[in-house]
């Protein structure tokens, strides 16, 4: 490491112990960021990243609510606001029982790149609680939201911090969350994303994080002048960015040959056709079920339970050309991505936030691989929350293909962005350092026009 990742790396890690993940996430941005800093010293001299590396605002709270038999829960809700130098505060809210202030920090922190890479004007937020939506009953999570908003409600607003979905809140939370916060500002506007069609929502919504993962591996195939037509692709994860990635590669002529969740994963060699997809978002989105049912459902399927002990993912050891990671954090290490590689997989586009670890990252780019990182290649879901916040404002609908449309050239722009920095900066290929450079130059040239605050 050099004295100048060195010396800040010490000084977030002295500030922000016990954050591992937070620390991951900014040694990833501080070692692509160092030959900028050298060429621009006037961000030295102005402390920008310093600055970008502390929040602007955190906001910590209790959430109480009462189960179905009258017990009564003390949940911890969180709302990072990160950065607001290009735009309102912009991210998802996660509820898992995972969920706690470095986790939160380190997705706050990728929020503010990736929202600068899609053009749109979204400053960088995240937020959400260590609440297990799984086994709750429909009133149970209502409840939870509604005691969520009952705090969180004061700190956002459509031009202030417009939160989303992100693991464990989907269609169903976001209802009941707006719901609660119509009522609280006695108000009808934007201040949620993924809202419902028919109560201010965008059509592709749902499908946006999991099409734009496959477009920039489109985009980044095209530069061998290839396609994704009969490629053979691995998904991890089977919520909504595994479901729509699935579609996507199914309607761009791939296959996808697995699945999973926290309990394990399939293996359908034969392909996760639309029937089977259909099965799946059944599966998930209605009944709430686990994947393990798919393998009791098509026959010549495998099912693997996840082996907590285990030091790979076996999900990531099959003969392969693309992976596209949409489960959680950390889900490649060091041995998943040398398995890749050698299972001949030579396109990764993270559809999750930071599924790969630094050693995984460092393989793929050593093996030259197409390598996506999530803050460029799942751009796509704030991308279209930023087109319904446009919508809302304007108070109008565009259509499936106009959003589509607008959806694919904006994973165009990221993928040029990223390609552009990288050979500007002396490292053509690397997605991860063009992706970092063009989102960090885009918001420290905000903050140094409007000055220190
Ligand atoms: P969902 O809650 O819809 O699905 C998450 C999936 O990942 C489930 O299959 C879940 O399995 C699995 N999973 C979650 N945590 C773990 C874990 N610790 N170990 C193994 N599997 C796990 O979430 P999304 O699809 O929305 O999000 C997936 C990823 O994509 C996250 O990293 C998120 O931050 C990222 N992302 C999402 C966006 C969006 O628009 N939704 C936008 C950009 C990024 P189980 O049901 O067993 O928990």
């Amino acid at each position: 490491m050099s004295e100048f990742v060195d010396s800040i790396m010490e000084h977030v890690k002295a500030k922000n112990p016990a954050q591992p993940e937070f620390h991951q996430a900014v040694l990833e941005v501080v070692e692509s960021l160092e030959p900028v800093i050298q060429r621009n010293p006037h961000y030295r001299k102005a402390k920008i990243l310093e600055r970008i590396l502390e929040p602007e605002r955190v906001i910590m709270f209790r959430v109480p609510w009462m189960d179905d038999k009258g017990e009564i829960h003390v949940n911890r809700g969180f709302r990072i606001e990160m950065n607001s130098a290009i735009g309102p505060y912009k991210g998802g809210l996660r509820f898992h029982p995972t969920v706690n202030l470095g986790i939160l920090k380190f997705l706050a922190f990728e929020q503010v790149f990736k929202n600068a890479l899609t053009t749109l004007p979204m400053g960088g937020g995240k937020g959400g609680a260590d609440f297990d939506p799984k086994g709750k009953s429909d009133n149970e999570v209502m409840r939870f939201c509604q005691g969520f908003m009952n705090e969180l409600f004061r700190h956002i607003g459509p031009k202030t911090d417009v939160p989303a979905g992100d693991i464990g809140v989907g269609g169903r939370e976001i209802g009941f969350l707006f719901g609660q916060y119509r009522k609280l500002t006695n108000e009808f506007t934007g201040t949620l994303t993924g809202k419902g069609l028919n109560w201010g929502g965008s059509l592709i919504r749902p499908e946006a994080t999991g099409y734009g993962a496959v477009y920039f591996a489109e985009e980044m195939l095209s530069t061998r002048g290839e396609t994704m037509e009969g490629k053979t692709c691995l998904v991890s994860g089977s919520g909504n960015v595994a479901q729509y990635t699935v579609e996507k590669v199914n309607q761009l002529g791939g296959k996808a040959i697995t699945l999973s969740d926290s309990s394990g994963y399939i293996f359908d060699d034969e392909g996760i056709d639309e029937k089977k997809l259909a099965f799946v978002m059944e599966l998930k989105n209605v009944r709430r079920g686990r994947i393990k049912e798919y393998a009791e459902k098509y026959k010549n399927v495998t099912y693997t339970p996840r082996d907590p002990k285990a030091n790979d993912n076996p999900l990531w050891d099959h003969k392969a050309d693309c992976a596209f990671p949409s489960a959680t954090q950390n889900e490649i290490n060091g041995q998943d991505a040398q398995n890749l590689v050698k299972k001949g997989v030579y396109v990764v586009s993270e559809g999750a936030n930071m599924p790969t670890t630094i050693e995984g990252i460092n393989i793929f780019l050593d093996n030259k691989i197409l390598f996506g990182p999530g803050k460029a290649a799942n751009a796509g879901g704030v991308a279209v929350s930023g087109l319904e916040m446009s919508q809302n404002s304007l108070g109008l609908g565009w259509s499936r293909e106009e959003v589509d449309e607008r959806l694919h050239g904006i994973m165009r722009s990221i993928h040029k962005t990223c390609v552009q920095a990288a050979e500007e900066y002396g490292v053509p290929g690397n997605y991860v350092s063009g992706a970092n450079i063009g989102g960090f130059i885009k918001v420290a040239d905000a903050m140094m026009d409007q000055g220190l605050i």
